[in-house]
């Protein structure tokens, strides 16, 4: 007897095909942010069947599921090899960068119950994972400047920051917007000096780093670093949901270790965030880290950094665009000269079917296009550079983009902490960017759009994205989202 009523399992698989046809592209090394692509197909075909076979497996309670306490304890200690972590070290496996940083932030703010009122030092270049933490966990931001001409963190500006309310202090390697190092050995001696942690961020960089030469000290083998957080679902080309975060004792670690005797039901332990969580992601990581090995990962790093360097030569050599900074790593950051913009060359790039990432401007610092750079990309080196030609000389030809007079009016008298739905809606009317029944419909190009964000102060911006989010994210056939039958 069958008790499934609904379409069968093919007609499903291609409606769930149909949907994705919408989205970015995961392989093929033509989406420069969000996926990273080793190009080995084997790789990819096994971390999906590994995926498969745990998904159903629950990280809830390491006595009920074995596997995957062992499968944990593997990666640490692998990614422990690999960033010089001294004995006695310890670590998780988290959902993602994010909760990574959530849990370092949370462990230096419970293992400092002295101080009233915690706060942590951020180089601006940091990534909003940690305003994120801020805003989550009660602990102050203090952000400092970077260096204006490296864009790496300013260890005496750290230090200048760094009070007795600090709990933590971060370093990023490399950051994610303009890909550059900060130094590390500095900024962890600001930190040891006064006994306060030293996170290093290496969520992007952590699985590309230890295999390229002559990289300044960042690892556990710098004293004073005490967490070390690496994202598996980026650079060790496993699916989406792994990342790690180390700590140089476990004894650090136990901040974020909870535990729940106080209601009912079993006893609550967890090491993250999460509770209930999939064996899936972790299996993934598991066993492709396994498969492409260390010498996998020296090769694919290699091809990265190569196609990194290859692009940035070329950008530079492009009339009308700079690299931001000497890429330390394989992120690349570029900007114009003025003669065009960063977001009518993201779209130019993308009607030739590659997504590069806009990035808004920041302080003194100009719009720019982020490039991640994954060893799949490196093979189309050479098609990338013909269209980024082609679409700077469109933008060039089209000039600036610019901002609507009416809607920039509009949006200077706005106040973001008071944007109510009318105001809003009529915003959207009025940028063109209204749907049926109060929903948004995003144009194909969106340069004009960016443009007029990028005008916007932080805050505004903050509000008008938060605003698009929860027209976006409505049940599907109501009011503001879109009928089945519309996608
Ligand atoms: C990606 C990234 C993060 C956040 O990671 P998610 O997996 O997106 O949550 C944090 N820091 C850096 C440097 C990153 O590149």
């Amino acid at each position: 007897m069958t008790h499934d009523a609904g379409p069968s399992a093919g007609s499903v698989l291609a409606e769930l095909r149909a949907l994705q046809a919408g989205d970015l592209p995961t392989h093929g090394g033509r989406t420069l942010a969000y996926v990273y692509d080793s190009g080995l197909a084997e790789a990819d075909s096994l971390g999906r069947e590994a995926l498969a076979m745990f998904a159903s497996s629950n990280g809830l309670d390491p006595t009920a599921f074995p596997s995957l306490q062992r499968m944990e304890n593997d990666l640490v200690a692998l990614a422990g090899s690999w960033l010089d972590a001294p004995p006695g070290f310890a670590g998780v496996v988290s959902s993602g960068g994010t909760e990574s940083i959530l849990l370092a932030v949370l462990a230096a703010r419970e293992e400092a119950p002295d101080v009233a009122d915690p706060s942590m030092v951020l180089p601006s270049s940091a990534h909003a994972a940690f305003l994120k933490a801020a805003a989550y966990l009660g602990v102050r931001a203090v952000v400092v400047d970077v260096d204006p001409h490296t864009l790496r963190a300013d260890p005496a500006a750290v230090a200048d920051a760094v009070d007795d309310s600090t709990v933590l202090v971060v370093a990023s390697a490399p950051s994610y917007a303009h890909g550059v190092l900060d130094p590390v050995a500095e900024v962890a001696t600001v930190a040891a000096a006064r006994g306060i942690r030293c996170h290093v961020d290496a969520c992007i960089g952590g699985w590309v780093l230890p295999h390229l030469d002559d990289v300044p000290p960042w690892t556990f083998a710098v004293p004073g670093v005490t967490s070390i957080s690496v994202d598996l679902h980026k650079y060790a080309y496993t699916p989406k949901g792994v990342s790690l975060l180390l700590h140089r004792d476990a004894a650090l670690r136990r901040g974020h270790l909870f535990a729940s005797a106080d209601w009912p039901g079993y006893t609550m332990l967890n090491s993250t965030l999460q509770s209930t969580k999939s064996g899936g992601p972790l299996a993934a990581a598991w066993a492709v880290t396994r498969h492409i090995g260390a010498e996998g990962y020296a090769r694919l790093a290699h091809a990265a950094r190569a196609a990194t360097l290859e692009l940035a030569d070329a950008a530079g050599a492009t009339d009308g665009l700079r690299v931001v900074a000497a890429p330390d790593s394989t992120l690349l950051a570029l900007a114009t000269d003025g003669s065009c913009d960063v977001f009518t060359i993201a779209d130019e790039m993308l009607a030739r079917g590659w997504f590069v990432q806009p990035q808004m401007a920041f302080g003194a610092l100009p719009p720019t296009l982020h490039l991640t750079l994954s060893a799949a990309t490196a093979p189309s080196v050479p098609e990338f550079v013909s269209a980024l030609r082609e679409a700077v000389a469109a933008a060039r030809t089209a000039g600036p983009v610019a901002v609507d007079p009416g809607l920039g009016g509009m949006l200077a008298g706005l106040d973001p902490t008071a944007l109510d739905d009318a105001a809003f809606a009529g915003l959207l009317a009025a940028a063109g960017l209204a749907g049926g029944d109060g929903g948004i419909a995003l144009p194909a190009r969106m340069a004009p759009v960016n443009a007029l964000l990028d005008a916007c102060p932080p805050r505004l911006r903050e509000a008008l994205l938060v605003g698009v989010l929860d027209r976006l994210s409505r049940p599907t056939g109501t009011a503001a989202g879109p009928a089945p039958s519309e996608t």
